[in-house]
C-alpha cells in the first residue's frame, strides 16, 4: 500500500503505492497487475500440462491428452517451423498472382475465409439474430484493416505517423521475406496503407458502433445486393458456405456501398498485393523465427514492448485459442476445485438479491420499469468454471509434425462450424471464453453472465479470505457483469435476450441523463500527456464498475463480516472491501500500451476503475473518512447513483 498519502486525496496510490514501485512492467509484457499475475499463474500452469501431454508417447489416439500434446509438441519444434521458411503459403501467394478480375478477388476472398487462410475486406460471423434470438443468422461487419483502430488511418499527429511508419516497415519486410524486392515491396506497403485508409474512413467510429439499432440492418439477401451492385451476395456467400439464407444482418451497411466502389476503383494488381497481405499477416506468427520477429517488431512500436514472449507461452496461448475446450479440461481436473464452484454459486445469488434490493429501491425509476428489470434480472443465467457440454472439435485433424497446417486445420474447422450453426437451434452451453481465460463476460442475446475457472482465483476469490476481500474482489465482478445486462448498451435488450425496449419513456429519459454524468466524470480522467479517457465509448464499463460494487457493497453488508466492526490488520471490514477493490486494479501499463488501450479498450484504466466507482458510493467517504476539500471528494449531490 502507500499509506503515506491521504485515501482521499489518491486512493489508488494508499491501496497500491507500494505494490506500484515494486512491480514494473516485465521486458515481456505490456502491462503488469492482478490480472497479469494471475493470467502468468495460469498459463505457466497450463505450460506444465502441455509439457505433461507432449512428452507423454503412450498417450492413446485420438485422446485429449494426445491431441493437446501433439499440438503443442508441433508448435514448439521451432527447428522444423524455421526450416519452412514461408513454403506453408507459397502456394495461396502463387495462386493470388493469377487472379485477373474482381470476380477472381471475391471468390479468393471467399476462399481464404473458408480456408482459415484469411479475412479480408470485411467481417462476418454467424450469430443470433438479436431481434429474434431463436435464430442464427449471417451477419456482415466493416473490417478489411490491420491497425487496431481506423483513427491510426486517419490522424497525422506524431504518435500516429510514428506508428504508420513502423507498419509499412513490416509490411515491407514480410514481402521481402518472401522473395520480393525491396522496391517493390515499399511500394506494396504503400498500395496496401493506402487501401486500407480508404476502407478505415468508410468505417463506424468505435462509440458508434456501441449503438445496438444503429448496427442492425437486416436486408434480403438479393436487397443488399442491389446495394453493393459489384458484389452478388448470393453467389458470395454460397462461396462462403453459407448456403438456404436469404436474409443478412450488416452492421455498416455504408462500409460495404464504400467498399463496392473501391472494388472498381482500385486496380486489380493492388487488391492482388492486398489479398497476398491477408495471408502474409494471417500466417506470420506460425512461420519461421524472421516472419514472427517481424511481427513482434511491429507490435513493439504498436505497444512498448522490450522483448518478445517466449515462445512457450506464445504457443500455450495459441493452444488456448485454437483448442481450448480439449486443454480446458485438463486444466479444470487439476486447477477448478468443486467448493470454488459452490461457493461462487452462492456469492452469485447473493449478489442477484442485492440488485433486486436495490431495483426495488431505486428513487427514480417507475414501478413498471422496475417490474421489467426485475424480470431480466431473474432471468440472467450463470455459467461458472467450465462447460457442461465439452466441445469435442470433431474432425480437426491434429498432426504432431506439422504445425503451420495444424493451424489452418483449425482455422477451416472452426469457421466450418460457425456456419453449421446456420438453420439449427441455438445451442445454448457454448462458451465464449476458455476455461484458463483471466477474465468474465455478459452476452445480451443469451442474457447470461459467465466465469471461466481462470479468474476463480486470488485476487480476485480466495475461499480462505475473509467476505470482504471476496465481495470486493470476485463479488464486485459478478455485479459488474450482471450490470452489463442493464448499461447503455445491455439495457436495451430483454429478459429473452430480444433487443427491444422494455423502458417507459420517462424512465430512459432520466437513466441517459445520469449515463452522461458517468460518462463526463471519466472523460475529465487523463492518461498521459493529452490523451483522456474517452466516457462514451467506456459507458457501459463504468455502468458496470459502479452497479457491480455498488451491488457488491450491499451483498457484503448481509454477511456477518459485513455487519461487524472487527478490524484485520487495522482495517475495517468496509474499508478491507474498498482495499481489495483497488487492488484488483492495480497495474502498471507501458505508454505506449496505455495510448493504444484508450482508443480501442472500451475499459477505462485500472487507476481510474479503482476510484471511478467508490466517488460515488457514500459508503467510501465514511470508510475512509474522505471530506471536503480532499481531492477525489465529491458532494453527496453530485454523487451518480444509476443501480
Ligand atoms: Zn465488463
Amino acid at each position: 500500500m502507500g499509506l503515506g498519502v491521504k485515501p482521499g486525496d489518491d486512493f489508488y496510490t494508499y491501496a497500491n503505492g507500494a505494490w506500484l514501485k515494486a512491480n514494473p512492467v516485465p521486458a515481456k509484457e505490456t502491462r503488469w497487475g492482478s490480472f497479469n499475475e494471475l493470467r502468468d499463474f495460469n498459463i505457466k500452469a497450463v505450460q506444465s500440462i502441455l509439457n505433461e501431454a507432449a512428452a507423454n508417447k503412450n498417450t492413446k489416439a485420438g485422446s485429449v491428452e494426445k491431441r493437446v500434446g501433439d499440438f503443442y509438441a508441433a508448435a514448439m519444434d521451432s527447428a522444423a517451423i524455421d526450416k519452412l521458411g514461408y513454403s506453408p503459403i507459397k502456394a495461396d501467394l502463387e495462386r493470388i498472382k493469377t487472379i485477373t478480375d474482381v470476380n477472381g478477388i471475391l471468390n479468393e476472398v471467399a476462399y481464404l475465409r473458408t480456408s482459415g487462410a484469411g479475412a479480408p475486406m470485411f467481417g462476418f460471423y454467424v450469430g443470433q439474430d438479436r431481434k429474434n434470438v431463436e435464430n442464427m443468422v449471417p451477419q456482415l461487419s466493416q473490417g478489411g484493416t490491420t491497425l487496431p483502430d481506423r483513427d491510426y488511418y486517419l490522424k497525422d499527429d506524431a504518435r500516429s505517423t510514428k506508428i504508420q511508419e513502423a507498419y509499412k516497415n513490416y509490411v515491407t519486410t514480410l514481402f521481402t521475406l518472401t522473395g520480393v524486392d525491396n522496391a517493390t515491396a515499399q511500394k506494396n506497403a504503400e498500395t496496401i496503407f493506402n487501401l486500407e485508409k480508404k476502407m478505415a474512413a468508410a468505417q463506424m467510429a468505435r462509440v458508434e458502433m456501441r449503438d445496438p439499432y444503429k448496427t442492425y440492418n437486416k436486408f434480403a439477401v438479393a436487397d443488399f445486393s442491389k446495394t453493393t451492385p459489384n458484389m452478388d451476395w448470393k453467389m458470395l456467400l454460397s462461396k462462403m458456405k453459407v448456403t438456404g439464407q436469404d436474409t443478412v444482418l450488416v452492421n455498416s451497411p455504408k462500409f460495404f456501398t464504400e467498399l463496392n466502389g473501391l472494388l472498381t476503383s482500385t486496380p486489380v494488381t493492388d487488391w492482388q498485393t492486398y489479398l497476398q497481405w491477408n495471408v502474409l499477416k494471417s500466417a506470420a506468427p506460425y512461420l519461421s523465427a524472421d516472419f514472427a520477429n517481424a511481427n513482434f517488431a511491429y507490435t513493439q512500436a504498436l505497444t512498448g514492448q522490450k522483448v518478445q514472449t517466449p515462445r512457450w507461452q506464445r504457443m500455450s496461448q495459441l493452444t488456448d485459442g485454437t483448442i481450448g475446450e480439449l486443454l480446458g479440461q485438463l486444466y479444470v481436473a487439476k486447477h477448478f476445485k468443486p467448493e470454488a464452484k459452490a461457493r461462487m454459486d452462492e456469492m452469485i445469488a447473493n449478489l442477484i438479491k442485492a440488485y433486486e434490493i436495490r431495483i426495488k429501491g431505486l428513487d427514480w425509476m417507475s414501478a413498471e420499469t422496475k417490474e421489467k428489470a426485475l424480470a431480466k434480472l431473474h432471468a440472467f443465467r450463470p455459467k461458472v468454471g467450465y462447460p457442461n457440454k465439452w466441445e469435442t472439435y470433431d474432425g480437426l485433424t491434429i498432426s504432431r509434425d506439422a504445425f503451420f497446417q495444424n493451424v489452418r486445420n483449425a482455422g477451416e474447422w472452426g469457421y466450418t462450424k460457425m456456419v453449421n450453426q446456420l438453420g439449427k437451434p441455438v445451442d445454448r452451453e457454448r462458451w465464449g471464453m476458455t476455461p484458463p481465460t483471466v477474465n468474465a463476460y455478459y452476452n445480451p442475446v443469451m442474457n447470461e453472465i459467465v466465469f471461466p475457472a481462470g479468474i476463480l482465483q486470488f485476487p480476485f476469490f480466495d475461499p480462505n479470505a475473509d467476505d470482504a476481500v471476496n465481495y470486493g474482489g470476485i463479488g464486485a465482478v459478478i455485479g459488474h457483469e450482471i450490470s452489463h445486462g442493464f448499461d447503455d448498451s445491455g439495457s436495451q435488450y430483454d429478459k429473452d435476450g430480444t433487443l427491444r425496449n422494455w423502458w417507459t419513456a420517462e424512465d430512459l429519459t432520466k437513466f441517459k441523463a445520469k449515463a452522461a454524468a458517468l460518462a463526463a466524470q471519466y472523460d475529465a480522467y487523463t492518461v498521459l500527456d493529452t490523451i483522456h479517457v474517452n466516457g462514451k465509448l467506456t459507458l457501459g464499463e463504468n455502468i458496470g464498475d459502479l452497479g457491480g460494487l455498488s451491488a457488491a457493497y450491499e451483498a457484503f453488508k448481509m454477511t456477518k463480516q459485513g455487519k461487524s466492526n472487527k478490524k484485520i490488520d487495522g482495517f475495517t471490514p468496509d474499508q478491507r472491501f474498498f482495499l481489495a477493490w483497488a487492488q484488483v486494479w492495480r497495474a502498471n501499463t507501458l505508454p505506449e500500451t496505455a495510448a493504444q488501450l484508450i482508443l480501442t479498450d472500451s475499459h477505462s484504466p485500472g487507476q481510474y476503475r479503482t476510484i471511478g466507482a467508490p466517488v460515488n458510493m457514500d459508503a467510501w467517504y465514511k470508510a475512509f473518512n474522505v471530506k471536503p476539500g480532499d481531492k477525489l471528494y465529491k458532494k453527496p449531490e453530485d454523487r451518480i447513483r444509476i443501480w
